[in-house]
């Protein structure tokens, strides 16, 4: 599974066995534990920013409201949901579809261009396991060093001690985590309503509770890594999405080899060897325990605690930082600098349409939808020279405001409309209301057994705010 850029060309000295097992698996199956050294380092700071403003809005964006509507709620229960303040019906779920193929091809061509970015700065899992659960580890448990020494000493007080309260702290964190969740599933209200109220007024709802505590505890104190590496179907794709000029974490193997051990004072030049001194440090750094000077692998997640645990050596030995950086393999391979190409430039313009083109479908909805439909069965009836048909028709307010709508035929002309009581139509902030009209026409206006109409909804102010094509029904005329 250990699986390089087929382009790659890896240096002869290479060991190529890498590729014959998972990178944390041993020769008989077995799991082999990473401790990946605490990173330090630039990229390691940007990417604690990130952590702590992505985690901030996490537990944020429950509380926040729009004209008091959720900014964010998936409530596929009562099928409710709401994006960026607006309500999304199963009538919108045609836009939600076009948002999910356009997403597709966002993160395909994201992909493409600007590698696994994603996955090292922006994807929840390595959020959570880096910024949260892991930095929790460091704290309780030490470095790698410690934390291996940890593991291999026999169950003392010390071990007991760290280990249940790393253990504690991680079930308290992941029940936060899913308490948050569940924020976004049926509203902060819902889940203070439910904690209040206790597990003897809502069994299922803390059995449901406890099983994504559990989910979370086993991902981040035991699958961890395993996720990337094994499970995510995203990280499969990298070997089919990423070419020569994708972006990707790099180790640049044309300046680094010959790699071999450091040696004060020496001219590593004039006796042939490159700037890696082997030192491993971008090895034992690593969250998914590889070894990133074997080119390109499908377990790397762009975390690039390497690139800062390389430079700190290069700083030391007194060569130029970047052996392992953001680069292509292109780059690499021409010894060349970075470069914003035409093509990232262009795929840059395509990203940003699609994100308006999903923005614009947002909120181009209208805020009124309207539909009319003839009753199962029903035909047209003629009194007094009137010919007349019912509708059922649906109105969707998707707006928080209430709204008084009234109904007219915008064509054919000279139509009637029976109300059957009040021809204003209040309807409530985000309500669905449904109704019977008959639509008359005198019979002269009606020249086709089925005669192309469209009904309009007005709002008070006269606007029309939605509209919709129906057939009107009537008797079979031959027109000459
Ligand atoms: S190889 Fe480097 S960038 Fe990739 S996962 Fe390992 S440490 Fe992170
Ligand atoms: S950290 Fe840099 S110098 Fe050390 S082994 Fe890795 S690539 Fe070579």
């Amino acid at each position: 599974m250990n699986t390089q850029n087929s382009n790659f060309q890896a240096p002869e000295l290479y060991e190529e066995s890498f590729r014959n097992s998972v990178g944390t698996m041993d020769e008989t199956g077995r799991r082999k534990w990473v401790y990946p050294r605490k990173p330090k380092g630039k990229f390691t700071n940007y990417r604690d920013y990130v952590t702590y403003l992505l985690l901030v809005i996490f537990f944020t964006l429950p509380f926040v409201k729009i004209n008091h509507n959720p900014f964010l709620l998936f409530n596929v229960i009562d099928r409710k949901f709401f994006i960026f303040g607006q309500p999304f019906y199963l009538q919108d779920f045609f836009i939600l579809a076009l948002g999910a193929v356009t997403s597709v091809i966002f993160v395909m061509l994201f992909t493409v261009v600007f590698g696994r970015i994603f996955c090292g700065w922006l994807c929840p899992q390595t959020i959570f396991m880096e910024g949260v659960f892991r930095k929790i580890e460091y704290w309780i448990e030490g470095d790698r060093n410690k934390q291996m020494k940890l593991d291999r000493q026999e169950w003392n007080s010390e071990k007991i001690r760290k280990r249940l309260t790393k253990w504690s702290v991680y079930a308290v964190i992941s029940v936060v985590i899913t308490n948050f969740m569940f924020m976004y599933i049926v509203g902060y209200e819902e889940v203070f309503r439910i904690i209040t109220e206790g597990p003897a007024e809502n069994p299922l709802k803390f059995l449901a509770m406890i099983c994504f505590t559990s989910a979370f505890y086993f991902v981040f104190s035991w699958l961890r890594e395993q996720v990337c590496t094994l499970v995510c179907p995203y990280g499969r794709l990298q070997g089919v999405l990423i070419d020569k000029q994708t972006i990707n974490v790099y180790y640049d193997f044309k300046r680094g080899e010959n790699r071999s051990k450091w040696k004060k004072d020496e001219d590593r030049k004039a006796v042939g060897k490159g700037d890696c001194i082997d030192c491993n440090q971008c090895v034992v750094v690593c969250p998914t325990g590889i070894d990133i000077r074997n080119g390109q692998q499908l377990e790397c997640v762009n975390c690039t605690a390497c690139i800062d645990a390389c430079d700190e050596i290069m700083v030391k030995v007194g060569l130029p930082k970047g052996l392992i950086r953001y680069a292509t393999e292109a780059e690499i391979e021409n010894q060349e600098k970075f470069k914003f190409t035409g093509r990232m430039k262009a795929t840059t313009v395509i990203l940003t349409l699609l994100i308006g083109f999903l923005g614009f479908l947002m909120y181009d909805r209208g805020s009124m939808e309207a539909k009319f439909i003839k009753p199962a069965g029903s035909t047209f009836f003629i009194k007094n020279g009137k010919i007349t048909n019912t509708f059922i028709y649906t109105l969707l307010n998707k707006s928080n405001e209430k709204k008084t709508l009234t109904i007219k035929v915008l064509n054919p002309k000279n139509a009637e409309i029976n109300f059957f009581g009040n021809e204003k139509i209040i309807l409530k902030g985000d309500q669905i209301l449904k109704g019977n009209i008959n639509i008359s026409f005198p019979e002269k206006e009606i020249r086709f057994s089925k005669q192309n109409m469209t009904i309009g909804v007005f709002d008070e102010k006269g606007n029309l705010v939605d509209s919709f094509e129906t057939v009107f029904e009537g008797p079979f005329q031959l027109v000459l």
